[in-house]
């Protein structure tokens, strides 16, 4: 047996119903990883592409004997299984699941990047990540706590805390 990792999820969704959605997801997440828990609730402005419905965003932690692949393979099936359509980057969707952090790899491979490439400028991650894990390190030695203080969290909203998902 592989040792267990501990890995972050960030969620988002901004179509239909975006709570049942990020509900569902973590529902499903619990039969991939152990130890499930979730972040307070938020929503936020779209990022990337602008003209699109703002989000609903919360980060997932938990832990997993899967390799990263397996666990990109398992959450892209869970989306699949909600009802994500193959659409743009950074485009409208159902759910959006991403791996932010597995353990303290590093990965580059052509479907994996991880850390997640984008999470230390998203507000909508770090505030959420924070809310589990404020003093966490990221694998280039920075501070969870200290790279929330960098970005502008003027467009992030708390709606609701962690028993969202319950
Ligand atoms: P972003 O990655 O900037 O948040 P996105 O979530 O809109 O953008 P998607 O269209 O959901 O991007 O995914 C595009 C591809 O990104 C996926 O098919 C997957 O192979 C790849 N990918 C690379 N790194 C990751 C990661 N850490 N988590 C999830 N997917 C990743
Ligand atoms: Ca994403
Ligand atoms: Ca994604």
């Amino acid at each position: 047996m592989s040792p267990e990792a501990r890995v972050f999820f960030g969620l988002g969704a901004n179509l239909g119903d975006r709570r049942a959605a990020l509900r569902a997801a973590v529902r499903q997440l619990r039969e991939i990883v152990a130890e499930l828990r979730v972040s307070s609730l938020y929503q936020s402005d779209p990022w990337g592409m602008t003209d699109q419905p703002p989000f609903l965003n919360a980060v997932a932690r938990g832990e997993t004997a899967l390799t990263p692949i397996a666990l990109l393979d398992a959450i892209q099936e869970i989306e699949h299984d909600l009802g994500r359509v193959r659409g743009k980057r950074w485009g409208p969707r159902a759910i959006d699941i991403d791996i932010l952090l597995y353990g303290s790899e590093q990965i580059a491979e052509p479907r994996l990047t991880v850390p997640h490439p984008y999470l230390t400028q998203r507000s909508f991650v770090l505030r959420p990540l924070a809310d589990l894990a404020a003093g966490l390190t990221l694998p280039d030695g920075s501070l969870v706590g200290e790279l929330l203080t960098t970005v502008d969290q003027s467009d992030l909203r708390r709606i609701e805390g962690p028993r969202w998902a319950e």
